[in-house]
Formats: C-alpha cells, structure tokens, sequence
C-alpha cells in the first residue's frame, strides 16, 4: 500500500517537479491519483505585475512508467491565472512533459531505454508502457538520432550476388571502411541511383 509521502515522491520525481511544489494527491482508483500543486507564481510572467487573480484549475493527464508502481496515470489539477494588468493568462505547470504531450519526460526515457534492448519490439514495449505501438514508433522516430557518419578516409565498394534476393535484384552493394576495418552499409541493388542515394546522404 502506497503511502500519501510514496506517492508524494513517486510524482515529485516523475514528473521533475520540486517536492514542496505538491499540495495534494487524492487516489482515485487503483492505477490513478490526483495532484493539486501549490501556487507558486507571485507575478506575472509576462509583465511582472503582481496583480494577478486566479481563473481556478484545469486537468491534465500524465502516463508514467508502469515498472515504478502500480499507479499508471497521474491527474495533475494545475492553477490558472489572470494577469489584471497585461490581461496574459498564466498556469503553474511549465516543463513537466515536452510541449502537447502527455507523457512525461521519464515516461520517454524509460520506453527509449527499452528500446536498446534487443529482446524488446515496438509492441512489447509498448504493452509494457500501456500506450499504443504508435506511440512508442513516434518517439523512436522523435528521439533517437543515430551518431552522425564520419566519411572513411578509405571507403571500399563491392557488389555482392546474391541468387535468392528478391527486393530489386540480385546484388547487393556493401561498403566498407578500409582502415578501421568496420562495414558501414549494405545497399538494396547496384544501381547508380542507389549509390548516388547513399553519397548524398553523407554530404
Ligand atoms: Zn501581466
């Protein structure tokens, strides 16, 4: 059983909020809670005046990491304001997942660590996670950039047959960096548009 100080923890750490930000937490079934946070905004962030009123709250969503605990979503109840000055609207909530998310940042940084794992698929982590399989594509795609590619000083070409290949052809073309004796790609065919393709790609 969670205590109110665990859960307390749990969302100061998943969602990189500072402990004493939280006022709170209500647990609303066995897989969700819900947090008011404090108000922590004095002035306003557009022109400084400390004549601000507040609007009441509005709901945000969260998914965290089902490995950490059985709670799977965290209900973030966030104060609004008004500036009286500027008339700018305001809220306390800034940072805690990337902008239209509502994942939250260790959420990403656990399904990108699952990632590296070579027993994982996309639908494994995914089940893991409690979001869909597109979800976990999209942030691969958003959030994994492989090291740029250094062009070898020396790049061997060879063009290898291969009688049950039926993608495009028959060949295969394999380049290699001579000096550090490591292989850099396999291409689909031998055509020219193919290798033009690949060069391109180093530029
Ligand atoms: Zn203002």
């Amino acid at each position: 059983m969670y205590t109110f100080e665990d859960n307390k923890l749990l969302i100061a750490h998943l969602l990189n909020l500072p402990f004493q930000e939280i006022d709170t937490i209500t647990t609303i079934d066995s897989s969700s809670i819900s947090c008011v946070l404090k108000n922590t905004h004095s002035a306003c962030p557009f022109c400084h005046s400390t004549h601000v009123y507040s609007k009441g709250f509005y709901k945000k969503s969260f998914t965290i990491p089902y490995q950490h605990s059985n709670i799977k979503n965290i209900i973030l109840n966030i104060k609004r304001f008004k500036c009286q000055e500027c008339l700018h609207s305001f809220s306390n909530s800034t940072g805690l997942p990337p902008r239209n998310f509502i994942t939250s940042y260790p959420t990403i940084e656990a399904i990108m660590t699952s990632l590296k794992k070579e027993n994982q698929t996309f639908k494994s982590i995914a089940d893991n996670f409690h979001v869909s399989e597109t979800t976990v594509k999209r942030y691969f795609d958003k959030y994994y950039h492989p090291p740029k590619f250094q062009f070898p000083s020396v790049l061997c070409l060879d063009e290898i047959y291969v009688p049950s290949l039926t993608i495009r052809s028959n060949y295969l073309t394999v380049m290699y960096d001579f000096e550090n004796k490591k292989l850099i790609d396999v291409l689909p065919s031998r055509t020219k548009e193919d290798l033009h393709r690949f060069l391109t790609f180093l530029c």
